[in-house]
């Protein structure tokens, strides 16, 4: 037997044997499986049940609920937050309603409001047996682990990768099934912190639990957005030297290496003229740096003259090997810049 076909069996096997009795597991009509997938999106299963028992005596079918006053359906929902997920609910069944019944594909159930492709795919494999594969935060954590794939499921291309890894294992033959189990292992098994390998029926088949990294999967680095700023950097020579500081050997970032001062660097500039500009990115910051050349300050505070001649030996920032290149291509020097005696 292959792998896959290992891990299916062993899975629904377990499933078939291990899975929580829950009130929507016990129906195959579309409707209620709907309605419990939309209370579950953001509501945790126990709470669910009172609310999802109680809704479906007072709005047992589509046209009950299309035609519910909004009063009492909001009445039915108090409790559960998130009305908008109740108003969704009832738009759904005024077009159910007016197009003939429950959708019986995954484009058209993932076309009603409040519909997401998680809510989508639950509804079309668990009532339908239409071979779509859920990704929920059990599932990634699942797939990662038993893959032993470090992809970030906090990014867009890593929640694509997951769809397709998570579509590639689905058991076509019973999706609504293999879903729910894959679910099921991550909420009750395959735990965040501290995954019960011992009770879990792929065991033999992850990879993580293998090398032992299951507590280091998932993946999830929150992307953030980086920061736009805008500096100047200036270039000032005087007799075959350049003004630059250094970093203290002690700094944390790039300790010894040399820089081109800002204005606080130095006292008394006069202005100057830009003879370009760059990018440079640090981390989550994207840096526009123009270059100014001028004349040497009045003051030139822990700044020192190095020698143009000796840079190449000297550890130089990114910023100034690319102001530099900058530097070299100026079309006239400036002599005046070269005349001053300060410092
Ligand atoms: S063996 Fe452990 S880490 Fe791997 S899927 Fe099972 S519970 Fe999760």
């Amino acid at each position: 037997m292959d792998e896959l076909t290992e891990f299916r069996g062993n899975l629904l096997d377990w499933f078939s044997k291990h899975r929580r009795d829950l009130p929507w597991r016990r129906t195959a009509d579309p409707y209620a499986i709907w309605i419990s997938e939309i209370m579950l999106q953001q509501t945790r299963v126990a709470a669910v049940i009172p609310y999802y028992e109680r809704f479906l005596e007072r709005f047992p079918t589509i046209d009950a609920l299309a035609c519910a006053e909004e009063s009492e359906l909001l009445a039915h929902w108090a409790g559960l937050g998130y009305y908008y997920r109740a108003r969704n609910l009832q738009k759904a069944a005024q077009a159910m309603r007016a197009h003939g019944g429950f959708p019986t594909t995954y484009a058209e159930i993932r076309r009603l409001p409040g519909v997401g492709d998680y809510t989508a795919s639950a509804v079309a494999s668990i009532a339908f047996a239409l071979p779509h594969a859920v990704l929920d935060g059990n599932v990634l954590r699942v797939l990662s682990r038993v893959d032993e794939d470090a992809t970030n499921i906090a990014s867009l291309p890593g929640r694509k990768h997951f769809a397709q890894l998570a579509n590639a294992k689905l058991d076509g033959t019973r999706p609504g099934a293999f879903n729910q189990a894959m679910m099921e292992l991550g909420a009750t098994v395959c735990l965040p912190g501290n995954p019960q390998c011992l009770l879990c029926p792929v065991a033999r088949l992850c990879r993580a639990r293998a090398s032992g990294r299951q507590r280091e999967l998932p993946v999830k680095l929150v992307e953030r957005r980086s920061v736009e700023e805008h500096r100047t950097v200036f270039w000032i020579e005087r007799r075959g030297s350049v003004l630059l500081w250094q970093r203290e050997a002690s700094s944390r970032l790039m300790p010894g290496f040399w820089e081109l001062p800002e204005q606080a660097h130095v006292s008394g500039l006069l202005a100057g003229r830009k003879l370009g500009s760059f990018r440079h990115a640090i981390t989550f910051h994207n840096y526009r740096f123009d270059l100014v050349e001028t004349q040497p300050p009045d003051a030139i505070g822990s700044c020192r003259w190095v020698a143009l001649d000796t840079l190449a030996s000297l550890p130089l920032s990114t910023v100034l090997r690319k102001a530099k290149r900058i530097a070299d291509r100026r079309p006239i020097r400036n002599e005046s810049a070269v005349a001053g005696t300060n410092g």
